[in-house]
């Protein structure tokens, strides 16, 4: 199937996997993926998880398909492996965001220290920890999350470069310049496809990056995404689709597929 689609950029939970009902994957989505696919175009999964989550994802929901590219962990970008590795990292992109990350945690353990203190204090949430340090950080809620975010938003605005990616009740600290946008502006300009022919879709705050239009021209969301991605997508001349996860995917695809837009 040729389309103007030259690359998919697609969220994995709450957009291509749906967590609360069944079924999980929507047969008749990765069916068009799959024609896509064949017709030429790219399709990258664009995530929060991390490469090992990523996979047992895959496994877990038994995908028919695999994706050409995995964007993890909202920033890291990677293409299968050449030496018997499922994935390897693209380019130097990877190196260049550990070192901006390692740089960034060491100057900004003042304002860091400041939301472990808010957090332990004041909140119910769970400080998540990985071999570098603070990762993030698991709220109760949603509305501790907000309460959270919005103390994370003055403490940082003496330090900008701090920033975080939030999904659902999960937010990781990241450097201001990495996120899911930045990660696909990047696979796009290694293998070379312009904006115009970038699809993207997602459901959740971290998931705006991608939606706002700066680095896809096909921005779309389906129905069960939150009202601030819908706001976004409307915003940059995107589609909300009716239907829900796969469903709405799939609409969505065959929207801009179809040339209507
Ligand atoms: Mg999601």
């Amino acid at each position: 199937m040729h389309s103007r689609i030259q690359l998919l950029s697609l969220d994995f939970d709450g957009t291509l996997v749906s967590r609360v009902g069944e079924p999980a994957l929507d047969e008749r989505c990765m069916e068009l993926i799959r024609a896509l696919q064949e017709g030429g175009a790219v399709w990258a999964i664009n995530t929060g998880r991390s490469v090992d989550l990523l996979e047992s994802g895959l496994a877990d929901f038994s995908f028919p398909i695999r994706p050409d590219f995995i964007l993890t962990t909202e920033r890291e970008v990677f293409r299968p492996g050449q030496n018997g590795d499922k994935w390897e990292a693209f380019g130097d992109w990877n190196e260049r965001c550990a070192r901006d990350h390692a740089e960034l945690f060491s100057s900004a353990k003042s304002v860091l220290a400041e939301v472990i203190d808010f957090i332990t204090q004041e909140t119910k949430a769970r400080l998540l920890y990985h071999s570098e340090g603070l990762e993030g950080l698991v709220a109760e809620n949603d509305e501790e999350m907000n309460r959270i975010t919005e103390f994370i938003e003055r403490a940082r605005a003496g330090h900008p470069k701090l920033d975080y990616q939030r999904n659902t009740v999960y937010l990781r600290f990241c450097h201001a310049d990495y996120h899911k946008g930045a990660a696909l502006a990047e696979l796009a300009r290694l293998i070379e496809v312009p904006r115009n022919n970038i699809f993207a879709a997602g459901d959740h705050h971290n998931d705006i990056s991608m939606l706002d239009g700066k680095v896809a021209a096909m921005p779309s969301c389906p129905a069960n995404a939150i009202q601030e991605v819908k706001a976004a997508v409307r915003a940059a001349g995107g589609y909300v689709a009716a239907k829900e996860h796969g469903a709405g995917v799939r609409e969505a695809l065959l929207h801009f597929a179809n040339g209507d837009q």
